[in-house]
């Protein structure tokens, strides 16, 4: 009895498996009631997969491989190294996930969180800079928050972190006004020999022409071999350019636009033609 039981309850189970219809597949959600929510499978990712932590020892590792094979050659000029600050040194995840919680986005309190100085050292970046200060390499962390009002505070975070030269002639942050890391970049290039930039987000090694999908694919695709050697790149799902380049640059459109925009580039297999498409139908 109990067997027959069983098979019905499989069958019955099979047949709405093979039942299903599977007509929506193209059909946006529109509850963005906390468009947050869907953020919680990257900040989950960033904050307990052992993979995200081995990406950053990779990073690290090869930026140190880097720097040994390059002090090992004289140059004319003294050897620096370039990160940026926000998910390449420092780990603001938890603002994240305050922000997902809360339906709320950057950059509301994001200058609490900065204040706060709460924020613990990225996976492998420690021993990579304390190598790198043992070796009289400058280190120059090249970051846009902002320099009038977080420039103590983020010293504060990154000397409790135990990270060296954290001082303000190597915590080059963002000027009012200011666009892009270039200005900061070219100053540090006129007097040192740089290794390698670190960072998390294309605007970390340059300005891209055009941040749009395809104009940041063509960058990188152009300096394909600069990645794992001039260029450290790290894992960062929750922001970035990469999520702009979605909205076309506009963060101002409604959460259920931004919504539609997300789903709207994905590229789907729909059993029923038996067929890889993009979703674009709004
Ligand atoms: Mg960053």
């Amino acid at each position: 009895m109990k067997k027959i039981k069983t098979f019905a309850l499989m069958s019955t189970a099979l047949i709405a498996m093979t039942f299903s219809p599977i007509t929506n597949v193209a059909q946006a959600s529109t509850d963005t009631d906390n468009i947050g929510t869907e953020n919680i499978m990257s900040v989950a990712w960033f904050q307990t997969s052992s993979e995200a932590r081995a990406l950053y020892y990779q990073g690290y590792n090869t930026a140190t491989n880097n720097m040994r094979n390059k002090l090992a050659q004289p140059s004319d000029r003294p050897y620096a190294v370039v990160l940026d600050i926000d998910e390449t040194v420092l780990d603001n995840s938890p603002y994240q996930a305050y922000a997902l919680k809360n339906n709320v986005s950057y950059p509301t309190n994001w200058h609490n969180w900065i204040l706060s100085a709460q924020a613990k050292a990225l996976p492998g970046v420690k021993n990579f800079l304390n190598l790198a200060n043992a070796n009289e390499v400058s280190i120059f962390y090249v970051s846009d928050r902002n320099k009038s009002t977080e420039t103590d505070a983020t010293i504060k975070n990154l000397t409790e972190q135990g990270l060296p030269q954290a001082d303000k002639d190597h915590v080059l942050l963002k000027s009012d006004g200011e666009s892009g890391k270039s200005t900061r970049r070219s100053q540090v290039e006129s007097q040192y020999n740089v290794i390698e930039y670190i960072g998390d987000n294309l605007t970390d090694f340059n300005d891209p022409e055009t941040n749009s999908i395809d104009g940041r694919n063509d960058d990188v695709n152009t300096d394909s071999t600069y990645f794992g050697d001039k260029y450290i790149i790290l894992p960062n799902p929750m922001y970035g350019g990469w999520e702009s380049a979605i909205y076309n640059n506009n963060y101002a459109i409604s959460d259920a636009e931004k919504s539609k925009l997300r789903q709207s580039y994905l590229n789907y297999y729909d059993p029923n033609t038996d067929s890889v498409t993009q979703i674009k139908a709004f």
